[in-house]
């Protein structure tokens, strides 16, 4: 059973994440969003302290603290690395979602590295940074449409092909690259591969300008005969046509929660800087009394909290299941439609509560409102999370539901 509490061994952690998130994220915050591009560099300190409490093993406030530990034994409930994790993403959330985001050796390409590669990978790429790239000029939500190739070559791979998007693109030591082993054998052909910083044939093109999250690097990529050793592959070469995208797809049940963790993490820090404005202003919330016989302003507040606390949870049981051994496909998309969508609303909705101040730089309110749509895009959108959670609540295919 779930206990919804925060477990007893994952307060330090907390604490520890949420005083960096004060201490570093916060002070910080306005300066990078302004300095769009520049890498804050006062992120290297704490980066080494993550990678510390990554490698006890308890999990962190980043990506690479994620990994299913499927051989393990059954020794009834366990919080684990992707409980803590999550604990840990929201409180670093709290602080900035961006400068989680910049945390040098934390990218979504650690959490692949961590949820699907074999123990020499695992040893072979500790310590290093890593970005993700799936997505590519035609091929957004639809994964399965990657036409980036991969064509076997002695003991290479030979990449060619281009990724728009990639977070962390440029800081990044390596990338993990999802390419066809072959177009006309579909999804199962798709595998994704580490492609280090350096290896001939790999270009940063460019750097993309964007809405929010503007302290994180956003690169295009190109691969041009870019060679990979063989070794660099993750997961399994065979391309087996009945189990289809599972591999590379395994790396999405570890990820959703974790996008969805920065999304509470975000919505919490709004929630509580309204709640401060509000009580400044004489609007009290009282959790005793009905929200219909409320200041108008404060039964807002109480709709949005509650949306919060949905998402809080559901994100918290969509960790605990991979911690579990449960499969959690469901609950990670679930967790991360839900808190997606609640972080733009509760966000935007504190920036209308807030009024002015809302809407001006002298608070981070509009700030948070910018950072918190990305949670609902990258990871899969707020329609593709719905289609994922209709399509295993009616038993569908991905060709029967599209
Ligand atoms: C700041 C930023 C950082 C990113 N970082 C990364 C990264 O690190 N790595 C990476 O690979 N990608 C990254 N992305 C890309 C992101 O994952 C894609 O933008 C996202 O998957 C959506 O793809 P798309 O933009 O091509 O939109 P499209 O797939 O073209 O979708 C456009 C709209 O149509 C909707 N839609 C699409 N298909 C359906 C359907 N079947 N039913 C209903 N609605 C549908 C979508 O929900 C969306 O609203 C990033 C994007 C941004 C903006």
């Amino acid at each position: 059973m779930i206990n919804l509490e925060v477990p007893k061994k994952a307060k330090g952690l907390v604490n520890q994440a949420r005083q960096a998130a004060s201490e570093v994220f916060r002070p910080i915050s306005r300066k990078y969003d302004r300095a769009e591009h520049e890498y804050p560099v006062e992120l290297d300190m704490l980066a080494s302290l993550l990678d510390g409490l990554n490698t006890s093993g308890e999990g962190g406030a980043g990506a690479a603290g994620v990994r299913r530990k499927e051989d393990e034994k059954d020794s009834g409930n366990r919080n684990g690395g992707n409980l803590s994790t999550v604990l840990g993403t929201i409180e670093m959330c709290w602080g900035d979602v961006a400068m989680l985001l910049s945390m040098p050796r934390q990218g979504l390409g650690n959490a692949a590295i961590a949820s699907v590669a074999n123990d020499e990978q695992l040893e072979r790429f500790a310590g290093t940074w890593s970005a993700m790239a799936i997505t590519e000029p035609g091929c957004g939500s639809d994964s399965a449409a990657i036409t980036t190739t991969a064509t076997e070559d002695g003991d290479h791979y030979v990449l060619n092909g281009e990724k728009i998007f990639v977070t962390s693109g440029e800081r990044a030591d390596s990338v993990v690259v999802w390419a066809t082993l072959d177009k006309d054998l579909g999804r199962a052909a798709i595998k994704s591969f580490v492609v280090e910083k350096g290896t001939p044939g790999f270009e940063v093109v460019r750097l993309e300008h964007k809405l929010g999250i503007r302290a994180s690097d956003t690169a295009v990529l190109r691969f041009d005969n870019c060679r990979v050793p063989k070794e660099n592959l993750l997961g399994t070469p065979e391309i087996d046509t009945k189990k289809g995208f599972a591999g590379v797809m395994q790396t999405f049940d570890n990820t959703r929660p974790l996008v969805a963790a920065m999304a509470v993490g975000v919505a919490r820090a709004a929630l509580e800087e309204t709640e401060r404005l509000l009580t400044e202003a004489g609007v009290e919330v009282d959790y005793d009394r009905p929200a219909n016989l409320q200041h108008a302003a404060a039964a807002r507040y109480l709709r949005l909290e509650a949306d919060y606390e949905a998402a809080y949870l559901l994100t918290l049981e969509s960790a605990w299941m991979a911690d579990n051994r449960k499969p959690n496909s469901l609950q990670a998309s679930m967790a991360k439609a839900k808190a997606g969508r609640t972080a733009v609303d509760v966000t935007l909705g504190c920036v209308e509560l807030a009024g002015t101040l809302g809407y001006s730089e002298e608070s981070l309110l509009e700030k948070w409102s910018r950072d918190s749509k990305i949670l609902d895009i990258f990871e899969g959108t707020q329609q593709i999370q719905q289609l994922i959670v209709a399509r295993r609540l009616l038993g569908k295919s991905s060709s029967e539901l599209k």
